[in-house]
């Protein structure tokens, strides 16, 4: 593998004057050094890409389309390289980096397979009228450290189908998958259709406020998807923001105890809980409340914690030095306001790695309950009163994912009509797919993703309205 990482501008690999380490998060050890832009490479980038639109757009869509499956195919043709360069800058185990790249080669194909015909929308006997899409021009495409190649497709085949041009820029931590990936599609796509540009957490603004990008599919935290949203008023640019998230499940008396456990620890912990859809806390009815937590005491206790590069791994390190330093708080104020059952501890040696923790008797109004602790801890809060449960959780300010656990599904379905969130799942959680819609209620995000309806977030609605 070539561990010589460039940028992708205007279908050349550059390097910059200036560098930057990028550090492997089990070791501490730096796993490659990687161009850093400035302001000016961002121009060039983004003077390509708008170069770049005309022509693109005007390719017709199954060409456009065929390149994405080319995207997709060099994919699959290098999925080990990309999977083992995820786990060293990211941390997590090799098996969730291969899954990684798979939905990423799921999502291109899905998009890939898309259709945009304009449609009649109305027609009488004084006019007829037709509804199109039309592709808005440069979209910036901003990438968070979770999942680094799988946020990419969420975002890049669904932009470019639709006509669009797009200037990627991934998380400072995590941007060697990406450019490696862009280097392997260097000839894929007309030279200008898609460029890479790596930061110090210090370009994005750059991109936000441009007068010539269109568009921002944002995918990171509430607090900085408020900063985007301020920064692109000035141009009103189209917005997607996928945000933060501190989904809850609820755990009702009549739940299957061993499987809900099951499930709802593993996709607490999976990437190390670094998944803005995890189970970030868990509700349980008081009848059954020790009993699950017994089981999930013995999953956390079967866990195996070490460098995501080993064989046997299950959970990896947290991402990055800030991320680790805040869970660290909050696992200090878990201690604080409730008890440990299972984890509690950080290792010792190199690495940022904390021990799967569950924490009980807490209770809402605390941080690790009501804050999106984003690592590998667990509350667990005993109820009485589902509807309680419920009123409160529709009362904050995160709205991304939620879900209900019972036997009796006409219970739990009744339940999810009343809980405000963008997905509510039933005796599942963490479960998407390319053609479902996926979208933040509140303070979670603005707009869809993924589906038709992500697709078309990518165009202009123009209404040609002809008189007869
Ligand atoms: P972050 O907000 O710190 O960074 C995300 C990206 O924004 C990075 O590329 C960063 O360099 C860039 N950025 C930083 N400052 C910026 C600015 N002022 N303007 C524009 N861009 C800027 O998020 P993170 O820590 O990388 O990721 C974790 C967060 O992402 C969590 O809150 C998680 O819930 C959320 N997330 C949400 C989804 C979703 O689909 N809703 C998916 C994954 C992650």
């Amino acid at each position: 593998m070539d561990m010589n990482f460039r940028l992708l501008i205007n279908g050349q690999l550059i390097e910059t004057k200036q560098t930057m380490a990028v550090l492997n998060p089990a070791t501490e050890e730096v796993a490659a050094h990687c161009p850093r832009a400035d302001e000016k490479v961002a121009e060039k980038a983004i003077q390509a890409a708008l170069s770049a639109f005309p022509s693109w757009a005007a390719t017709p869509l199954s060409k456009r389309a065929e390149c994405i499956n080319k995207f997709a195919d060099m994919m699959a043709n290098h999925k080990q390289e990309l999977a083992s360069l995820l786990t060293k800058e990211q941390g997590k185990p090799v098996a969730e980096s291969l899954a990684e790249v798979d939905y990423s080669i799921a999502y291109a194909r899905y998009f890939a397979s898309l259709k945009m015909e304009p449609q009649t929308v109305h027609e009488d006997d004084a006019c007829k009228v037709e509804e199109h899409h039309m592709p808005l021009g440069v979209v910036g495409a901003i990438i968070p450290w979770n999942f680094p190649l799988l946020v990419l497709n969420f975002k890049l085949p669904a932009a470019l189908l639709a006509g669009n041009t797009i200037v990627i820029k991934p998380s400072p931590t995590t941007p060697l998958a990406t450019l490696h990936l862009m280097s392997l599609c260097k000839d894929v796509f007309p030279a200008g259709v898609v460029n890479v540009i790596t930061d110090q957490n210090d370009l994005g603004s750059y991109l936000t406020g441009h007068s010539d990008i269109a568009k921002i599919s944002f995918t990171g935290s509430t607090e900085t998807g408020k900063k985007v949203m301020a920064n692109a008023a000035g141009t009103i640019k189209r917005l997607t923001l996928e945000l933060g998230g501190n989904d809850p499940a609820i755990v009702l008396a009549n739940a299957d105890i061993d499987s809900t456990a099951e499930k709802i620890f593993a996709t607490s912990f999976v990437n190390c809980g670094q998944v803005c859809i995890a189970i970030k806390r868990t509700y349980v009815h008081s009848s059954i409340h020790d009993q699950l937590c017994a089981k999930l005491v013995e999953l956390a206790n079967q866990s195996i914690i070490g460098d995501g590069a080993e064989q046997g791994t299950t959970i990896g390190p947290l991402q990055n030095k800030q991320q680790f330093e805040k869970v660290k708080v909050f696992l200090e104020k878990a201690k604080k306001d409730g008890h440990i059952i299972a984890g509690g501890n950080v290792l010792s040696g190199a690495g940022y790695f904390i021990e799967p923790t569950l924490v009980t008797d807490v209770r809402d109004g605390t941080d690790i309950v009501d804050q999106e602790q984003f690592g590998p801890i667990l509350p667990i809060i005993k109820y009485e009163d589902v509807d309680d449960i419920v009123n409160m959780i529709n009362q904050q300010p995160y709205g991304l994912g939620a879900s209900i656990w019972s036997r009796d599904i006409a219970q739990a379905q009744e339940l999810a009509q009343k809980v405000s969130a963008g997905t509510v799942w039933i005796n599942q959680h963490f479960s998407i797919a390319p053609n479902i819609p996926f979208a933040g209620a509140r303070q979670s995000g603005l707009g869809v993703e993924f589906s038709v309806a992500g697709l078309l977030e990518y165009t202009q609605i123009k209404i040609i309205n002809q008189a007869k």
